[in-house]
């Protein structure tokens, strides 16, 4: 399967998925994959079976939704990245920075939610590359 890379259009803000360069769905600007760092995020499967994505937060700026079992790519320059994810009536994450730089520039992540007594919490943690889904 294709990688799936998430992108978000610098001109109109629209996010969206790529397979490759190409330009924005929406007003045509061109968008390019071929970022210095990128940040990849895999959702594992929920034990609840949602099917509903959950919403992506970076730098508390929309960007899109992940659905279960999903895997993203997503490319960016060089920075620091906050990253929060949300649910419906779930809203508790424990928002990782994740800092790209020459020396770290590609960081994988897996998502999962961990079931709470009031609410659930999203766990967004670092992984070693070689556990990431080969898709
Ligand atoms: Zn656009």
């Amino acid at each position: 399967m294709a990688r799936t890379f998430r992108m978000k259009c610098p001109n109109c803000g629209t996010v969206q998925n790529l397979f490759a360069s190409g330009p924005c769905g929406k007003c045509g600007t061109p968008l390019y994959v071929e970022q210095p760092a990128a940040i990849a995020l895999y959702r594992m499967g929920n034990f609840m079976g949602m099917a509903n994505g959950f919403s992506l937060y970076l730098n508390e700026t929309p960007f899109g939704a992940i659905g279960n079992r999903e895997s993203l790519c997503i490319p960016l320059p060089y920075g620091d990245y906050k990253l929060h994810i949300v649910c419906g009536m779930n809203r508790k994450c424990n928002d990782p920075i994740i800092s790209l730089s020459p020396q770290d520039p590609y960081v994988c992540l897996k998502v999962h939610m961990k079931p709470g007594f009031i609410q659930n919490k999203f766990v967004i943690e670092r992984v070693d590359p070689a556990t990431m889904p080969q898709d």
